[in-house]
């Protein structure tokens, strides 16, 4: 069964503050209405020994998109994001184990969006070094919200109180991550990720406008397919496409790039030989072992030379 590890420490309240002593009153809006905008980061251990954070400065302007659509101050600059990440992985790292950060603000003032105040919080977790674990991939009867309901946009909370259902409605049937469909029931994304389906030699994802959220290593598959003379595109997934996809995998930070051995009980017909290709040259260059020029990576000073 999962466990939410517990580490040391967390950063609140601009310091690192021990995990047992890091409370929040129950009167807020981060609990009382789930009220926060939130990031996950992604740390991997370099060759030359430096830690280094993947496509920070990206996940900082998206919590600030988020942050302006929930009409959440953050008026904290990208030098102090990086210095409460640098300060909280800094005392957690190992050199075994890369890190997975989650970067959030928490609105623990104001009502209704009036006088709203958030604070700024980092919990860190170990992650195993290893590739993912390919995935049976199931198809949920939840559907996405829409753009005027809860917008897949912003990166909050309370969006995955659905991404929790699908999985709650999965796990008996044997599937590790389920596809949501949204309003109009063509692909959406997956539960903590988006899609990728190859049909034709070429790779389709969906849009945002189809409920996804704007994926940051979206983009990173993009540009790795690009210079890799892969086809990418943007485009509507219908759910009986995904049936008759010769291969099937998801991506985002968590999960980089996840292959599906099966899609709702059918197995793939291919081994994945497009997505494989873009899994390996995805970790190869967020490990630092051959970089690409769209991969940028965010040296942490206070875990430099661990390794
Ligand atoms: N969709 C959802 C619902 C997610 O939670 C994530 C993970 N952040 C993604 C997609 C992938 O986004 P990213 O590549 O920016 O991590």
């Amino acid at each position: 069964m999962a466990q939410l590890q517990r580490p040391a420490s967390v950063y609140m309240k601009g310091k690192l503050v021990p995990w047992e002593e890091a409370m929040l009153h129950i009167g807020c809006e981060a609990v009382t209405r789930g009220l926060n905008v939130f990031e996950g980061l992604k740390g991997y251990w370099q060759p030359d020994g430096q830690f280094m954070i993947l496509m920070m400065r990206q996940h900082y302007e998206r919590l600030k998109r988020s942050a302006r659509l929930l009409h959440i101050p953050c008026d904290y600059t990208f030098e102090q994001y990086h210095d409460a990440v640098d300060q909280l992985i800094g005392t957690l790292a190992t050199p075994d184990r890369d890190m997975w950060a989650r970067t959030t603000l928490l609105v623990t003032d104001g009502h209704w969006g009036e006088n709203t105040i958030a604070d700024f919080v980092v919990t860190a977790y170990h992650q195993e070094k290893q590739p993912p674990q390919s995935i049976h991939l199931g198809v949920s009867t939840w559907r996405r919200s829409g753009d005027l309901a809860l917008p897949a946009r912003i990166k909050t909370s309370s969006n995955y109180q659905v991404s929790r259902l699908a999985r709650i409605e999965g796990r008996p049937l044997g599937y590790e991550d389920m596809v949501l469909l949204n309003q109009s029931g063509r692909v959406a994304e997956a539960t903590a990720s988006c899609l990728l389906m190859v049909r034709d030699d070429t790779i389709a994802t969906t849009p945002a406008t189809e409920g996804a959220l704007e994926s940051i290593t979206l983009d990173i598959v993009e540009a790795l397919a690009q210079s890799m003379g892969v086809k990418f595109e943007r485009r509507p997934i219908d759910r009986t496409e995904l049936l008759v996809a010769d291969e099937i995998g998801v991506c985002g930070t968590l999960h980089e790039v996840t292959l599906a051995t099966s899609i709702e009980g059918l197995a793939l017909p291919q081994k994945s030989p497009i997505l494989s290709a873009i899994q390996r040259r995805y970790l190869d260059a967020v490990r630092g072992l051959n970089p690409h020029p769209f991969v940028e990576l965010t040296s942490l000073p206070s875990v430099k030379g661990r390794q």
